[in-house]
């Protein structure tokens, strides 16, 4: 059986960190079970490398940001490796395109295509421990690409597809999942398992711990996450395990709490409200690679309607350019930028069939004396905008009020 591990940043973040990973993979190698390991760039080499690349182009050409953000990785995955050896352990260190991952060409972001996994499938049958550089893939025309920032648990969670693997375990900084960021929340408590939908909705909601791609990988292909600290014993039963099915627990609750703070507000006020308006306003934004978040648009009173949507602080300054004339096109009074604003949400499958969840939220906000910016809903999240400087506290109101520092 094939399982793959993945070691964060700052799992490998050091000579010390990363021959203690060597010892934790020699030991589980040693078990008789098949491994492949992908690593990040040890702390925070992809930063510094975007550093030194701007010191020489303040805007460096995207092929070339790739090739060159892709060798902390390879750096990492080599001494890993060579850690490994040092321990009689036998283990091969491969790129990307080297364990047959395949990419588009859109360099910065690349998607996977596809993943080749002959040479990692004949290193393993001679009982190497194949050591894969994360972040990166081959485009079509050879070319060197990286899957985004965080990027390298996609990684793990591809590979793990392609091989078939029985999981994957992506060790980090933290013990697991928590019911909110245990930073904002001292009470949080790690949680033994979560839904996979759970967890692509907290990822993409701000819970940083694993990038939601890969969790939307892991869902789509039904192939269980297991997130756990790189320090603790393995088979010690702590961590999270993210899969399908959760153990019902008694009471349906909220799983847990997000905050994002990744988040612009765009107000469109008094646009004439005629059929087409949504679509001239968002076609271009989507051409330009902008992806909208919340849309909101209000009941039109007098023809007039407010039309407000959220985009990423990345894409704010592109999103004013493009907005501001269209804006004028569309015969809006005003438009509005809001960069003082985060979003707070509530997950939780159990919150579909119970009631009551929206009002003890909003009740909760209201009781602090937190005002609700914009609201939107899931199946499974309850989200609400509110200032930034009241974003934590937010988080802890809510955490107390469904009492998620309670083990139920
Ligand atoms: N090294 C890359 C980054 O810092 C990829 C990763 O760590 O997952 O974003
Ligand atoms: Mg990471």
């Amino acid at each position: 059986m094939t399982v793959v591990q993945k070691y964060g940043g700052t799992s490998v973040g050091s000579v010390e960190r990363l021959r203690n990973v060597a010892r934790r993979v020699a030991a589980r190698a040693a078990e008789g079970e098949q491994l492949a390991v992908v690593v990040s760039a040890m702390g925070k080499t992809t930063d510094e490398l975007l550093a030194l690349a701007r010191q020489v182009n303040p805007r460096p050409p995207r092929r070339e940001t790739d090739l060159l953000m892709a060798t902390g990785e390879m750096v990492s995955s080599a001494l890993l490796t060579m850690a490994l050896v040092d321990l009689d352990c036998p283990a091969v260190a491969l790129t990307g395109a080297q364990a047959g991952m395949f990419t588009d060409d859109s360099f910065g972001r690349a998607r996977i295509r596809g993943i080749d996994t002959w040479r990692v499938e004949e290193e393993l049958a001679e009982g190497h421990v194949v050591v894969v550089a994360g972040f990166q893939g081959q485009s079509p025309q050879g070319d060197y690409a990286t899957l985004g920032r965080g990027g390298s648990d996609t990684s793990a969670v591809a590979l793990g597809v392609a091989l078939r693997a029985t999981q994957v375990e992506i060790y980090t900084d933290v013990q697991g999942i928590y019911t909110t960021d245990p930073r904002i929340e001292p009470n949080a408590r790690c949680l033994r398992d979560i839904a996979s939908e759970e967890m692509l909705e907290a990822a993409q909601q701000g819970a940083g711990v694993m990038h939601p791609r890969a969790v939307e990988l892991g869902l789509l292909y039904d192939i269980p996450i297991l997130v756990a600290s790189s320090q603790a014993e393995f088979g010690s039963g702590s961590g999270t395990l993210i899969h399908r099915e959760v153990q019902m627990e008694p009471e349906n609750r909220v799983r847990t709490i997000a905050l994002d703070r990744d988040v612009a507000s765009v107000t469109l006020r008094h646009v004439p409200d005629r059929p087409g308006i949504a679509a001239q306003l968002f076609g271009p934004l989507a051409d330009a690679g902008i992806s909208v978040d919340t849309i909101v648009q209000n009941a039109s009173e007098l023809n007039l309607t407010d039309l407000t949507f959220t985009v990423s602080k990345g894409d704010c300054d592109q999103t004013e350019e493009l907005s501001r004339p269209l804006a004028g096109a569309l015969g809006a009074a005003d438009v509005l930028f809001k960069h003082d604003l985060v979003k707070v949400s509530l997950i939780g499958t159990g919150m579909q069939s119970g009631p009551g969840y929206a009002a003890t939220m909003f009740r909760s906000l209201s009781e602090a004396g937190i005002n609700i910016e914009l609201i939107t809903t899931s199946e499974i999240r309850i989200t609400c905008l509110v200032q930034a400087d009241r974003g934590e506290e937010a988080v802890r109101v809510l955490h107390s009020a469904f009492r998620l520092d309670e083990e139920i």
